[in-house]
């Protein structure tokens, strides 16, 4: 199978390529040049484990991978010894019809590592199918969850660096020394005076910049990408909504072909973009809810069609989806489009110096079908965690919690009682501060005391990798002004 550019302006590549070059050289974001069918029953679905389950999917899109070896892989990263949840990713019900898919039992508490816990292997692979024998140096911009999933995935893997660049301020106090105390020789983390979108369009910028790809290849090194710009970040992240359709039927809550509902608390459009790929693959959705916080950007285009990033930016306490330049909306809207990529550059090129595109009626009523949009600002998320904790004990993340408010008001409106499925992104005890305020739980001086306090309100143990950090010597300290992450990259590189 063949992947193209959303901006049409390179040849197409064979999967391992892809996984290879992350961001496609003109700028734009790979996708498969057609979609493949589910060619399995719901009941041999039903049958299979997650790494099954996973194995069996990527096998579609990465014909360059055997079988074989995508087993091995999906073994090797789906156990529980990387995960505490023997389902890995279990899905819990929350009220009638509806249910919360539970991402975040892997070792950063985020669901972030359902990817990149399989993602090094994808690449390493990769670039020995492609006999290549350049040191990848990963670059990855982060809201404050992939950074430190990213680390723990590729730390100490033999042919790769990674630097993760995460805004300054701009994550939560765990997030921040989750990275800061990453372990490994190959890890490099630096904080970024400005927000996320600024950390991701430098990001795009440095994997762009012709003169600096010369200077890494001279040293025999190349670029790639852990976020989910690269397509081998974004892709195994469909085998969950597979895996959760399988659980709902294994629980009797759905028969084999019913169809069901798919919310997800959105930033770059990614998690959201893998569900619509299980649609398209065969998998039975009717409607895709795309939930945003206040920085509700998504809510706004797939209501009205104008995409404007010309707005206020909000630091909220859901921070990983603290985004107003939604990377994967571009992968969207040319899939959508019939691949027409003389439209996708144009609008692109547009959002970029202007900061606004408008999408035209044709393509609007292609999707206006089957995708919602809402949002919930900082009030009703935090009212909406602790209604949950007061009627039913459950403590949701705020970032969940977006996507549970987002629902309820769906619901509400359109008195639509398909079975749904929430993702649920985070552990809550990564953001104990917010998740206790919202309780209404008075929040504790220093973060080991608050998430003791939030073990005791939640009645559950807190995540062992969180408990660890609190003990461990922050080893990475550098800060940055936007301008100075060429260099700082450059700098690592030479040492
Ligand atoms: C990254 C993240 C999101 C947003 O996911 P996208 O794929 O960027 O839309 C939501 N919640 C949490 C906890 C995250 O870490």
């Amino acid at each position: 199978m063949q992947y193209i550019s959303s901006r049409g302006q390179c040849a197409p590549v064979t999967a391992a390529e892809a996984i290879c070059l992350g961001l496609a050289p003109d700028g734009g974001l790979f996708i498969p040049e057609i979609i493949p069918t589910w060619p399995y029953s719901w009941a041999e679905l039903a049958a299979m484990d997650y790494p099954q389950t996973a194995a069996k999917v990527m096998k579609l899109f990465l014909d360059d991978y055997s079988e074989e070896e995508l087993n091995q892989m999906t073994r090797a990263a789906y156990n529980t010894h990387n995960f505490s949840s023997k389902e890995i990713a279990p899905t819990v019900k929350l009220t009638d019809h509806c249910y919360l898919l539970e991402l975040f039992h892997g070792p950063t508490a985020a669901f972030k590592d359902m990817a990149l816990q399989i993602m090094p292997y994808l690449l390493v692979k990769a670039v020995e199918k492609r006999g290549q024998k350049q040191e990848v140096v990963i670059l990855t911009a982060t809201s404050g969850d992939t950074g430190k999933a990213a680390l723990e995935g590729f730390k100490d893997v033999p042919g790769v660096k990674i630097i993760v660049f995460y805004p300054h301020g701009g994550v939560s106090p765990m997030q921040e020394r989750q990275m800061n105390t990453t372990t490994g020789e190959n890890t490099f983390v630096v904080s970024v005076k400005g927000n996320f979108d600024h950390c991701q369009t430098a990001v795009k910028n440095i994997f762009g910049d012709p003169q600096m790809n010369v200077w890494l290849a001279e040293r025999g090194k190349q670029f790639s990408s852990a976020n989910s710009i690269n397509w081998g970040r974004l892709m195994p992240q469909i085998a969950y909504y597979f895996w959760t359709y399988a659980s709902l039927m294994r629980q009797g809550q759905i028969k084999a072909g019913d169809k069901i509902n798919i919310v997800v608390p959105t930033g770059n459009f990614g998690n959201i973009l893998a569900a619509w790929y299980a649609g398209q693959m065969g998998l039975p959705v009717r409607k895709f809810i795309c939930a945003s916080n206040q920085n509700k950007v998504l809510t706004d285009v797939i209501q009205t069609g104008v995409y404007d990033r010309r707005r206020e930016f909000y630091q909220t306490s859901s921070p990983s989806m603290d985004i107003l330049v939604s990377s994967n909306f571009e992968r969207f809207l040319f899939a959508v489009s019939g691949y027409d990529s003389a439209k996708i550059a144009s609008w692109f090129a547009a959002l970029k110096q202007n900061g606004v595109f408008t999408i035209d009626e044709a393509l609007q009523k292609k999707f206006q079908n089957w995708l919602e949009a809402g949002f919930a600002d900082e009030a009703k998320t935090a009212a909406t965690i602790q209604r949950h904790y007061a009627q039913n004990g459950y403590v949701l993340d705020p970032h969940t919690a977006v996507g549970v408010a987002v629902y309820e008001e769906y619901q509400k409106t359109s008195g639509d009682s398909t079975p749904t499925i929430i993702a649920s992104t985070a552990s809550p005890f990564k953001f104990s501060h917010s998740v206790l305020q919202a309780l209404g739980k008075e929040v504790p001086q220093g973060e080991e005391a608050q998430l003791e306090a939030l073990a005791q309100a939640a009645h559950k143990p807190v995540p062992d990798s969180l408990a660890q950090a609190q003990h461990m010597p922050i080893l990475h300290n550098t800060v940055v002004e936007v301008e100075g992450m060429a260099q700082i990259v450059k700098d690592i590189l030479s040492r």
